[in-house]
């Protein structure tokens, strides 16, 4: 529980805090029945008031109010007593002793409407938070608790912790996957909406990856698993967001210290409000003991306390929904404050989806040896131009043979021995340090129009694909280039202008590639500002610059090879990322799908969320100012302070869980199948 170790914390949050297997409702039925008897006993103490002025019915009526204000402080006493056992100064214990004082004084009726209203803004509360609190575990049903195991050929059903990585596992159409794995035979159009937030339907078949909790739609399959059920990414996405959950978000640190403070300001203003007048003769003491029970009542910073939670926890539920995970509310709240932010281009602003549309070959060389000797060269390498090449060799059925003392200059190209040859692949650049000569250079770029970016669609179109030069060089002499094409993502412009539009001063792409081909990408794909020719490191340099500036930085990319880029920057967010442990781990924001789309709502929605922060700081202090000046002037009764109190304090979270509402962000993931 030491997320509430600020101090100060208000009792208003308790739900949030247990751990996250933790259910969801208890706080609300533990508040909920308090609430009702409470209410009951205020109604018929109210009615017995009303009938009769008789000194016995007083007495009667009274005894009933005690006992409801009783009964709605057991909880909240509870909970005061253990914060009070941990060294914590609790929020409610304000509101407690306001309780008691009021009683001392004979206003027990208002020490019940206290209490009354203070535990029905609990239980709203907790049933508030409980639905982000749901939202989320929805997640984890969408995953069946059994799997149907191959052994020795016969299918067996057994609980997923049994199913080892390596194992076979069938699943039937219209049935949800158990587990991570591979597809080995069969082909089926998949639902993973719930996990990646895409919409549509994908269509997989063998060798392609399938994650726990997408329902089959269509085939039957085999598939090979490849994660333990713990570490699905299913899993992982609940652990994160449960996580982050727990987290503390900057302001949130920042009102804690405030708080603590505060709350020990307010219980020496209220002695010196109870004791002060009334010792100069200026009052009666039972005048302003009552005033200083209320003042203690309306200066409780309850909503203060919950503000920031309940937006937070709202932000990172609607979030996880639509498969964009953050990790905590820092993450919320620096992606809603970004100026400055960056995109990788291959696999970020392009699909990154690259094949090989042409081989030029210098003469004396045939295409087919050209492609053998790169693809040779490149089959270490994970680069996805390497991986393209090497696809493309098998695919034309090209025997490659198996390279020797292979060695990668990052951002730059790869060296490898093929067949007692040295072989260099990479940009001209890479090659030209190395002293390949590009002069009398057959296949020169200006032979076919697809250095940099061709205009499929003509310019600025989207989807346009863009065509990428990888020369090869054997024994020091050029041997020609193939082409890569690769697509602009067709949202990338849309995506570009509307960040734009909400308020990110700059949108850069970052990239390895030359400075032509790089332009020709960032003018289709709607960037105006680029920064080409940067090694890996370079781009984590320049982000660590921008952010040194002063600038809060954001970087984008698939935390395939920019992982330092993305811890460089203040946010990482790592797009793409369903299956991939890599990105997950780099990044601060995860996306589950690739789509553009999801990064602008989830700019929308960071910034909304930092709206709303401020809107509800600024309500809550002005209510509290409000309330607390009306008291100091004697202006305020107890039950009015307390009805004003608690307002503002559903208030607030409501405000705040209008984030789980937003227009793009409704959809619940589905119930189970
Ligand atoms: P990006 O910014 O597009 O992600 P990288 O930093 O990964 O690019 O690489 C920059 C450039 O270096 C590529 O555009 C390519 O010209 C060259 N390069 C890097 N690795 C390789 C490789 N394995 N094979 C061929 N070219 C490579
Ligand atoms: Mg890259």
């Amino acid at each position: 529980d030491d997320d509430h170790g600020g101090g100060g914390g208000c009792g208003h949050c308790h739900d949030h805090s247990h751990e996250p297997s933790a259910p969801t409702d208890w706080a609300f039925w533990a508040d909920l029945g308090p609430t009702v008897i409470c209410g009951l006993c205020l109604a018929i103490g109210w009615g017995l008031d009303l009938t009769s002025a008789s000194a016995a019915t007083r007495t009667t009526a009274d005894l009933i109010y005690g006992f409801g204000a009783i009964v709605a402080a057991i909880p909240t006493g509870w909970h005061t007593l253990q914060s009070l056992a941990r060294g914590r100064l609790d929020v409610d214990l304000l509101m407690l002793i306001g309780a008691l004082g009021a009683t001392l004084v004979g206003h027990v009726d208002e020490a019940t409407v206290l209490l009354f209203l203070f535990t029905l803004s609990h239980t709203l509360e907790a049933f508030a938070l409980g639905r982000t609190r749901s939202a989320l575990q929805a997640l984890l049903a969408l995953r069946p608790d059994e799997a149907v195991v191959l052994r020795n050929g016969e299918p067996v059903k057994t609980p997923l912790d049994e199913v080892a990585v390596g194992e076979t596992i069938v699943v039937r159409p219209g049935e949800r996957v158990p587990l991570d794995g591979l597809i080995r035979k069969g082909e089926a159009d998949f639902d993973e909406s719930a996990l990646t937030g895409e919409a549509l339907p994908r269509f997989k078949s063998p060798g392609d990856a399938v994650l726990a909790g997408g329902i089959n739609l269509s085939g039957a399959l085999e598939i090979e698993v490849v994660r333990p059920a713990g570490q699905s990414t299913l899993a992982r996405m609940v652990e994160l967001v449960e996580t982050a959950r727990s987290g503390r978000a900057p302001t949130q640190r920042l009102l804690d210290r405030f708080l603590l403070t505060y709350v020990i300001a307010i219980l020496i203003g209220a002695t010196a409000t109870a004791v002060v007048p009334a010792a100069l003769g200026l009052a009666t003491w039972y005048e302003m003991f009552y005033r200083s029970m209320t003042l203690l009542v309306v200066a409780s910073p309850c909503a203060l306390a919950i503000s920031t939670p309940a937006t937070i926890l709202s932000a990172i539920a609607a979030a996880a929904q639509q498969g964009v995970l953050f990790k905590g509310g820092a993450a919320v709240e620096a992606l809603g404050a970004a100026d400055l932010l960056a995109f990788d281009k291959t696999g970020t602003l392009t699909e990154g989806k690259l094949t090989v549309g042409a081989i030029y070959p210098q003469p004396g060389v045939s295409s087919s040896e050209l492609l053998k000797y790169v693809a040779a060269a490149e089959a270490s390498s994970e680069h996805p131009l390497a991986q393209a090449i090497v696809r493309e060799a098998a695919g034309q059925g090209i025997a490659v043979p198996p390279a020797d003392s292979f060695h990668t200059s990052a951002g730059l190209g790869v060296e490898a021995q093929v067949a007692g040859r040295t072989v260099l692949v990479g940009g001209r650049r890479f090659l030209e340090s190395r002293d390949v000569s590009f002069a009398g250079n057959a296949a020169t770029e200006e032979n076919e129009p697809a250095s940099g970016a061709t205009s499929a669609n003509g310019p600025g179109a989207p989807g346009n694909v863009v065509g990428k030069n990888v020369w090869g060089a054997i024994d020091g002499r050029l041997a020609g280039r193939v082409v890569l094409h690769d697509r602009i993502r067709p949202e990338s412009a849309a995506a570009v202008r509307r960040l734009t539009e909400l308020g990110v001063k700059n949108v850069v792409m970052l990239t390895g590639d030359e400075a032509h081909a790089a332009q020709a990408i960032a003018q289709q794909a709607g960037v105006t500002e680029f920064k080409a020719e940067l090694l890996p490191d370079a781009k984590a340099t320049y982000l660590a610059e921008q952010t040194a500036a002063g600038r809060r930085t954001v970087m984008v990319g698939d935390g395939v090879n920019d992982a330092p880029a993305l811890a460089a920057a203040n946010v990482g967010v790592a797009m793409g990322a369903a299956g991939t442990d890599i990105a997950i781990e780099a990044a601060d924001v995860v996306l589950m799908s690739s789509r553009l789309d999801r990064l602008v709502d989830a700019v929308a929605l960071s910034r909304a969320a930092r709206s709303i922060l401020w809107q509800n700081l600024g309500f809550a202090i002005s209510v509290v100012i409000v309330l607390v000046s009306l008291t100091l002037l004697g202006r305020l009764s107890m039950s009015w302070g307390v009805v004003g109190h608690e307002g503002s304090t559903v208030l607030v979270v409501l405000n705040g869980l209008r984030l789980l509402a937003r227009n793009g962000w409704t959809t619940a993931p589905r119930a189970p199948a």
